[in-house]
């Protein structure tokens, strides 16, 4: 299929090489990946993939850049990620364009991800001159103690496929904020965003070597290579928990400082005394954004008996008309998922709930034709057991459980190793405060479906990782703490 001429001139405008110290190249051995728009499973654009070496050579290149830009002044760090800011704003469509066009996400949704994305730019270019220290005298008198804050130098950073932009920007903004260098490895599945949005920061007058990229279809030994380096000293991982566990392991060599933005199997839980028109609303955002391919995703809906049917009822309603197809489309709020394992795996889930006892209210089966859609779904009556309640969906399947009580409501929610977000919906002050406390998750959003925003500190509970991005938060991730004892000047 012929794509449109702008699509086309898009995608040319994105560079195919790997950027180590300031130079696009391509792979030294050659290899290629392909880019594949999962509305039609055809290859829209082939970027190289870097070696072992190509890796390492982006970690010299960060590590020989890294002295300068911690000495950088703050507000020149500062303007030029402001700068990156204002860059992107201004491309907003054709950033917002290119990320459906790789990943598949309605445009709407992802022109919000790049307003989301941009947040993070602005947010911590307005932070990177706040990094204080402190001077005091000690308790005994006898001495001065100074406490100041360092870059910690060199970063690796992992992102994943469902969030390309946002989950980059919120990792370089706060690192380059905090005077760290870095070599980001975007998702082999969509390379293209990062890649465009580097070639914005060089734009943005981003010196050579301060950021580097090297998109690979070997992430494993690359990775391995990159971390078992002694030049290298900061680990940021957005992915799945097992991918997590595995590069700790691979960490925990080098004693590397981390921050792990791990896997998530969100409760959502609607009480007797929800306003059911805010819960349906916070349902439709919290499950179907994305195509449910969110870790903040509400993977189980646990709803009390006595509005199960009607807050069943409605949501299948307003399911029905959400509309499928490629996102480039108008009007579409499901677009494809990101590949032809992911339609399989969230028609294995649903066909596993279903023998169980679940009962299919709207979806349910893979659609047919070209690319890989799999229609918004809506499951009843999950039961107990099914693997949906303990395993990430990460498609558009809303599976909904009653329950009877709070205790019951805490105990079901709280039954997942997984601790990254809750939704309550309840119109009654002291049970809102009651679950904060007593649902174990790093972030809650109460009579509201989305909670992330570039001055919160995102992160999770539990498996679902360690550390913060965002917030006042995000920035320490990437500085290191010295104190310093003097003696007491008038001694
Ligand atoms: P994934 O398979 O863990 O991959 C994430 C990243 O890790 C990709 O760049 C991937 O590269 C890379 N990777 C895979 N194996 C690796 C290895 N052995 N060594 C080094 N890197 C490796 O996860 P995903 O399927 O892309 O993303 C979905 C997961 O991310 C879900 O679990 C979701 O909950 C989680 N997520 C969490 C957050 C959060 O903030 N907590 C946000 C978004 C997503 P390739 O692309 O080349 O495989």
């Amino acid at each position: 299929m012929t794509l449109p001429l702008a699509q086309q001139q898009l995608l040319a405008s994105v560079n195919d090489g790997l950027h180590i110290g300031g130079q696009w190249r391509g792979s030294s051995h050659g290899a290629t990946v392909d880019v594949r728009n999962p509305a039609t499973g055809e290859v829209i654009r082939t970027v190289a993939s870097a070696s072992v070496g190509d890796g390492l050579a982006a970690l010299t290149a960060a590590d020989e850049a890294f002295p300068a830009w911690a000495a950088t002044p703050a507000r020149e760090r500062a303007e030029i990620l402001r700068r990156a800011f204002d860059l992107l704003t201004e491309r907003a469509d054709d950033f917002a364009l290119l990320m459906t066009l790789e990943m598949g996400k309605p445009l709407g949704e992802a022109r919000g991800e790049v307003a989301y994305g941009g947040e993070f730019l602005r947010w911590f270019s307005e932070r990177t001159a706040h990094v204080t220290g402190r001077y005091g005298a000690n308790p005994e008198g006898s001495g001065r103690m100074i406490v100041t804050q360092h870059p910690v130098g060199p970063c690796y950073l992992i992102t994943p496929w469902n969030f390309p932009l946002a989950m980059a920007t919120r990792k370089i903004a706060p690192a380059l904020a905090a005077g760290c260098t870095v070599v980001i490895k975007p998702a082999t599945l969509t390379p293209l965003t990062t890649t465009y949005f580097v070639q914005l920061l060089q734009e943005a007058g981003l010196p050579a070597g301060v950021v580097n990229v090297v998109t690979t279809s070997v992430p494993g030994p690359m990775s391995e290579a990159i971390l078992a380096d002694p030049r290298l000293r900061k680990l940021s991982f957005t992915g799945s928990t097992p991918v997590g566990r595995q590069l700790l392991k691979q960490a925990a060599q080098g004693v590397l400082r981390t921050s792990m933005e791990l896997g998530g199997n969100a409760p959502f839980i609607v009480f007797d005394d929800a306003d059911l028109d805010k819960a349906v609303d916070g349902a439709i955002l919290a499950k179907f954004r994305n195509i449910g391919q969110a870790c903040t995703a509400a993977n189980r809906m646990l709803v009390h008996v006595d509005v199960v049917e009607e807050f069943t009822a409605r949501l299948t309603e307003r399911v029905e008309n959400l509309v499928m197809g490629p996102g480039t489309e108008p009007g579409v709020a499901i677009g494809p998922l990101i590949d032809d394992r992911a339609v399989a795996k969230t028609d294995e889930l649903v066909r596993d709930a279903v023998t169980r006892g679940a009962s299919i209210r709207t979806g349910g089966a893979p659609a047919d034709g070209h690319g890989y859609f799999y229609p918004a779904t809506v499951l009843a009556d999950v039961q107990p057991g099914s693997a949906l309640l303990t395993e990430e969906i990460f498609g558009p399947v809303a599976a909904i459980a009653p329950f009877r009580d709070e205790d019951e409501a805490v105990a079901l929610a709280n039954a997942t190793e997984y601790g990254l977000v809750s939704y309550v919906f309840t119109e009654s002050l002291a049970r809102g405060q009651r679950m904060i406390e007593r649902l174990e998750t790093g972030m809650m959003g109460l009579n509201v479906g989305a909670v992330s925003n570039a001055a919160a500190p995102f992160g999770g509970w539990k498996m679902s990782g360690l550390g913060r991005e965002g917030g006042d938060e995000g920035i320490h991730e990437y500085l290191q703490t010295k104190y310093t004892l003097t003696p007491n000047p008038f001694a």
